[in-house]
């Protein structure tokens, strides 16, 4: 079940992005266009809520355990130096678990940096051909800020997996 603190941010979240949508109807953030998830900055660091939901919605693909081990795989990737490409993404630019995706996925493209980043160069040459004019972009900081407030520091998948074998042994060891 997902955490209510969780379903109050996405709901927040959701708010935000369908005003930009209704503001802005050819906004480029749309099925198929993932170059963001192709190249994400770093291994996903997402709070616990987000993880289990994210493996929950992982888990009833057919592709599952290939993608939990791509989940290891972009922390190696990262270390090698290599593109991070998130392998929930299907070979269509699809995200493969879209509703149970984590906050910054869905913060993506709509939210600003305080200090003036859109996320994609597809986003900044939109904001600077003056086509984002009027749309207010949510303030990525406060979201992130809300999220450790209310669900808990973030963690790497490798580092959710422990604390779940961890917590696994606690129960059963006496
Ligand atoms: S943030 Fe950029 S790359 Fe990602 S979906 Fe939006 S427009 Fe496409
Ligand atoms: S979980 Fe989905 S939306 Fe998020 S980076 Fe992966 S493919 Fe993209």
């Amino acid at each position: 079940m997902t955490h209510p603190r969780l379903q109050l941010l996405d709901a927040e979240i959701e708010a935000r992005t369908e005003a930009v949508r209704e503001h802005a109807p050819a906004w480029p953030c749309k099925s198929g266009c993932a170059d963001c998830c192709r190249s994400l900055g770093a291994p996903m660091l997402l709070s616990a809520a987000e993880w289990s939901r994210l493996a929950e919605g992982i888990d009833a693909l057919p592709e599952a355990e290939a993608i939990r081990s791509g989940m290891a795989g972009m922390e190696a990737a990262a270390l090698a130096g290599d593109p991070v490409v998130c392998p929930v993404l299907d070979e269509r630019g699809r995200c493969r678990a879209y509703l149970h995706r984590p906050l910054p996925c869905r913060i993506h493209g709509y939210y600003a940096a305080g200090e003036g980043g859109y996320w994609c160069e597809t986003i900044e040459a939109r904001v600077a051909s003056g086509g984002a004019e009027g749309v207010v972009f949510g303030r990525h900081e406060l979201i992130n800020r809300a999220a450790r407030r209310e669900l808990g520091s973030p963690l790497s998948w490798s580092e959710w997996q422990a604390g779940l074998l961890q917590a696994m042994r606690g129960v059963v060891e006496p």
